[in-house]
């Protein structure tokens, strides 16, 4: 059975960086999504079209088709008093935060200055081009209630 729309399809993949560095990987077979319904990143869905169990290849994805560019204008200042007092904000920590349309996104701490913490709204992965080793395990027919829901059942 080949890879299409409403196809639940099991993988196995290394996920590297351009520098050669393992950032992910699954390959024990327990990874599954469902084909068509943008549960994972669009280079990657687009290179599985048309695969059958068996098929290995590598594909490498640009950040545009990935997590997205990193966009300068997610990073921002916030005075301090905006974070729990009693939290020693660091560098590196992440916190949730609400994004201009009122939606919950995480932020990252950039900077943290004497009053104010830049905090830095882009996706981890953004601007990141990913280099993945992929197998196909298995392809089956989506349950109705998977298409209904959008998502794999275990
Ligand atoms: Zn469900």
């Amino acid at each position: 059975m080949q890879v299409s729309d409403q196809k639940v399809v099991t993988l196995n993949y290394v996920l590297k960086d351009d520098e050669g560095n393992t950032m992910d990987a699954s390959q024990d077979g327990t990874f599954s999504y469902l084909h068509g319904a943008q549960n994972i990143i669009p280079g990657l869905e687009n290179a599985l079209t048309g695969k059958q169990p068996g098929d290995t290849f590598s594909v490498a994805i640009p950040a545009a088709e990935a997590y997205g560019e990193r966009d300068p204008g997610r990073i921002q200042a916030v005075p301090r008093e905006m974070f729990p007092a009693d939290i020693d904000i660091q560098p590196g920590m992440q916190f949730q935060a609400q994004g201009p349309e009122g939606q919950t996104m995480m932020v990252t701490v950039a900077e943290v200055r004497e009053d104010v913490v830049v905090v830095d709204g882009n996706h981890p992965l953004a601007g990141v081009a990913l280099n993945f080793e992929v197998e196909v395990v298995d392809v089956r027919d989506a349950t109705a209630e998977e298409l209904a829901h959008g998502h794999v059942h275990g």
